[in-house]
């Protein structure tokens, strides 16, 4: 479905591009700063992305970065999170990163 937001058939919020990834904000936000960050190639998961191409994934890790302080999350800290699989809470099958900020979360887990 990402794969849409990369073909421009989807519309999306976009807060930062590169040649390889595209940050946009999440269609409903669990934090006052909710952005997912994508490589625009399609892996289904993380782990599948980092084992098939290191580099890419090293890029989405800029971009979530770069993303994190132009959002201004740099001072107080901020999460990210890639949800693998059913049992992580994937839902969405092309590999993203969660960055979420704005606001103290508090631990993860209850
Ligand atoms: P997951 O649970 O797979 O880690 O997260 C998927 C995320 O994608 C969810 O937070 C959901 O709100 C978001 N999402 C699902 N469909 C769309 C969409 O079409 N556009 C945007 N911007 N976000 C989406």
């Amino acid at each position: 479905m990402f794969c849409r937001i990369v073909a421009g058939e989807i519309p999306a919020t976009v807060v930062r591009e590169t040649d390889t990834t595209l940050a946009f904000r999440d269609i409903s936000p669990k934090a006052p700063v909710h952005v997912l960050v994508i490589p625009k190639e399609h892996f289904v998961d993380v782990v599948t992305m980092a084992q098939a191409d290191p580099e890419l994934t090293g890029a989405v890790m800029e971009t979530a970065a770069t993303v994190a302080e132009q959002e201004g999350l740099s001072l107080d800290g901020f999460r990210l999170i890639f949800n693998t699989g059913p049992w992580g809470g994937q839902e969405v099958f092309h590999a993203h990163a969660h960055v979420l900020g704005g606001a103290p979360l508090g631990p993860m887990l209850a």
